[in-house]
C-alpha cells in the first residue's frame, strides 16, 4: 500500500519533464543533431567567474568538517547576515537574518512558505495566469487551493481579474516576474497597483493577504529591473533561488525572506522554520550555501540568452507565428497553430521540436519554447519550425 495521492503524482510526471525525457530517447534515435530540445528551463550561460573561484577557495582553504557539515536548520547565521545585508544595501528595504530561511531553491522556499501561511483547508492563492505548473502540486500539498486569474493579452497582470478573484478565503496572491512560461515582467505600476488591490481587500475582509514573489529569474531581464516588491508592499515574502541567476539549478541553493514589515513576521518565520522541518528542508546543501555568501549580487551573463531571444523571436515571427517578445527570463510563449496546444506540441515532435504545450501552465491554446540552448540548436531548429508551420498551411488547403 502507498499513499494515493503520491502515487498519483509520481505516476503523472510533468508535461516538462515527460518531453524532456523522451527527448532524451529520441537523440539516441534519430541522432543529437536532429532534436530541438526545448522543454526545459537549464540555463546554460556559464556560471560568473567569481562562482569557480569562490568554488575552488573554499575546497583548498576550508577543513573538510566545516565545508561539508550540518549548518543550522534556518542556514548558516553568516549566510543568512549576508542575505539580509544584501537585501537591505540593493533593495534599500529593512530585512534581518533572522527572517531569512536558506532553502533548497526557489521549490524548497514556495512548498515551505505555502505551507507556513496557510492555516485552513481550503484556504486559496489567487495566482496569475498562465503560471509555473509546479504551483498547483505545492498550493495543493499545502492543502490550499490554486485560483487563476487570467493575464491580459500580452501576459501582464489584469488587476480587475485579480480583484475578481479574491474572496474572504484569499490567503495571498503568488506571482512570478520575469514569468516562466510567457517572459513578462511586470512593472512597476503594476506591482504597485497590485499592492494598492491587497491593502483594500485585506481591509474589506478584515486579514492581511499576502504577496509571495517567486523570483528566480530576478536578475535575467532585457531592460530595467523589476521593483522590489518589499519596497511597495508590506506583508511581503520574497522566494528566491540562484538556480538561475548563478546557473546553479542542480546545486538546489535559494532562500525564503520574509518582510520584516509583514504582519506577524516572525510567526510567520517560525511557522517556515515549522515547514522547513516538516518538509525535510533544513540545512541547505552547506557548500553552497557557503558559496552563495560570496557570490551575493553576481549574476551569469545575459547576453547569451538576449541573443537567442532575438534570434528565435525575430525568425519565428517572420515565418508567421504568433508570440509576443519576452522581457526577461528565457522562454517564448507561441500561439500553437492549432486550438489543442498538445496536438500541436504532438505534431511538433514529428519535426524533431519539443515545445511544452500550455495547459499545464493554465491555459490552452500555446506552447512553450524554452530558449536557454546553445545557440546552434536555435539555427538548426529553424528549418523544422518552417516545416511545422508549411504543414498547417498544407492541411489548410487540402
Ligand atoms: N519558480 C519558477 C517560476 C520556475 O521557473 C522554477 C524553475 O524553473 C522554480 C520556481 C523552481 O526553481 P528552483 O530550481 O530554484 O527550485
Amino acid at each position: 500500500m502507498v499513499n494515493e495521492r503520491m502515487l498519483r503524482l509520481g505516476e503523472a510526471k510533468s508535461d516538462i519533464r515527460e518531453l524532456f525525457e523522451f527527448g532524451l530517447a529520441l537523440k539516441k534515435e534519430r541522432g543529437e543533431e536532429n532534436v530541438f530540445d526545448f522543454s526545459i528551463g537549464n540555463p546554460t550561460a556559464p556560471p560568473p567567474q567569481k562562482v569557480t573561484e569562490e568554488l575552488l577557495r573554499l575546497i583548498q582553504e576550508t577543513p573538510p568538517e566545516l565545508l561539508h557539515g550540518y549548518t543550522s536548520a534556518p542556514g548558516a547565521i553568516d549566510v543568512r547576515e549576508a542575505v539580509a545585508k544584501y537585501i537591505e544595501t540593493k533593495f534599500e528595504v529593512p530585512m534581518s537574518a533572522d527572517l531569512v530561511y536558506v532553502t533548497c531553491g526557489a521549490s524548497a522556499s514556495l512548498v515551505i512558505a505555502l505551507s507556513a501561511i496557510l492555516a485552513r483547508e481550503g484556504e486559496e492563492i489567487v495566482v496569475p495566469s498562465p503560471f509555473f505548473p509546479e504551483y498547483s502540486v505545492f498550493v495543493q500539498a499545502a492543502g490550499g487551493r490554486l485560483v487563476p486569474a487570467p493575464t491580459d493579452e500580452n501576459f501582464h497582470l489584469d488587476l480587475s481579474a485579480i480583484e475578481a478573484a479574491i474572496t474572504e478565503k484569499t490567503r495571498a496572491v503568488l506571482y512570478n516576474s520575469p514569468n516562466n512560461p510567457t517572459g513578462a515582467v511586470y512593472s512597476r505600476e503594476e506591482i504597485c497597483g497590485l499592492a494598492e488591490l491587497l491593502r483594500k481587500k485585506s481591509a474589506s475582509y478584515g486579514r492581511s493577504i499576502l504577496l509571495l514573489a517567486d523570483e528566480p529569474y530576478r536578475e535575467l531581464v532585457y531592460g530595467a529591473p523589476p521593483v522590489y516588491p518589499m519596497a511597495v508592499y508590506e506583508n511581503t515574502i520574497v522566494l528566491y533561488s540562484f538556480s538561475k541567476s548563478l546557473t546553479l539549478a542542480g546545486e538546489r541553493i535559494g532562500y525564503v525572506a520574509v518582510s520584516p514589515q509583514c504582519e506577524g513576521a516572525h510567526t510567520i518565520f517560525s511557522a517556515v522554520c515549522g515547514a522547513g522541518r516538516y518538509h525535510g528542508y533544513v540545512c541547505a546543501p552547506a557548500l553552497f550555501q557557503k558559496l552563495i555568501k560570496g557570490c551575493l549580487g553576481a549574476s551569469s551573463e545575459i547576453g547569451v540568452y538576449r541573443a537567442n531571444r532575438d534570434l528565435l523571436y525575430g525568425a519565428l515571427s517572420d515565418m508567421g507565428y504568433a508570440c509576443t517578445v519576452p522581457e526577461g527570463a528565457f522562454y517564448l510563449f507561441v500561439k500553437a497553430l492549432e486550438e489543442d496546444a498538445k496536438a500541436f506540441s504532438a505534431r511538433a515532435k514529428e519535426y524533431g521540436l519539443l515545445v511544452v504545450p500550455s495547459d499545464s501552465f493554465g491555459v490552452g491554446g500555446y506552447v512553450r519554447v524554452s530558449y536557454c540552448v546553445p545557440r546552434a540548436v536555435i539555427e538548426r531548429s529553424l528549418p523544422a519550425f518552417r516545416a511545422l508551420f508549411a504543414s498547417y498551411r498544407k492541411s489548410e488547403t487540402v
